[in-house]
């Protein structure tokens, strides 16, 4: 069976630290604790590359660029995120949709969704129209609640190049 259509699934989640630079979603938001990570953390594209990676039906981020290596360090995820894009790419497909849901009490996203659309879009050489992104708050429930970290779902649907 030949499907031209494929969708993947993609979750990440991080803590909020004090004095972290606040990047998601590829962009520096205005808050005063940013996400943990051995890279920069930024959940939302490591959300992203896993579930394009996934529909395309390839290795996973952490599989790709483990936390163990020492050149990852502090890695800007926007380029883990081009160089997943590229095997994506090269194995036949293009971006149908993404679907991501932020859910935090950390910073605010509302302000932010356009800026963050165009972001991922470039990233995964696509247009805004074709990146939806929303903030959700946590109803002050569980260990990512007032603004302690982060989690991202992303869905992905990609169509043969
Ligand atoms: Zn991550």
């Amino acid at each position: 069976m030949t499907l031209d259509l494929r969708i993947g699934l993609g979750f990440d989640l991080h803590r909020l630290a004090p004095g972290r630079p606040c990047i998601l979603g590829g962009i520096e938001l205005p808050h005063d604790a940013g996400p943990v990570g051995h890279s920069d953390g930024d959940a939302v594209l490591h959300a992203v590359a896993d579930a394009v990676l996934g529909a395309a039906g390839l290795d996973d981020l952490g599989t790709l660029f483990p936390d163990t290596d020492p050149n990852g360090e502090g890695a800007d995820s926007r380029a883990l995120l081009a160089s997943c894009w590229g095997r994506v790419r090269e194995a036949g497909w293009a971006l149908g949709n993404l679907d991501v849901v932020i859910a935090t009490e950390g910073p605010r996203i509302a302000p932010h969704r356009a800026a963050m659309r165009a972001s991922i879009a470039a990233l995964l050489e696509g247009q805004p129209e074709q990146v939806n992104v929303k903030g959700k708050s946590l109803e002050g429930m569980g260990a990512l609640a007032g603004g302690a970290g982060v989690a991202v779902q992303v869905v992905a649907l990609l169509r043969r190049a």
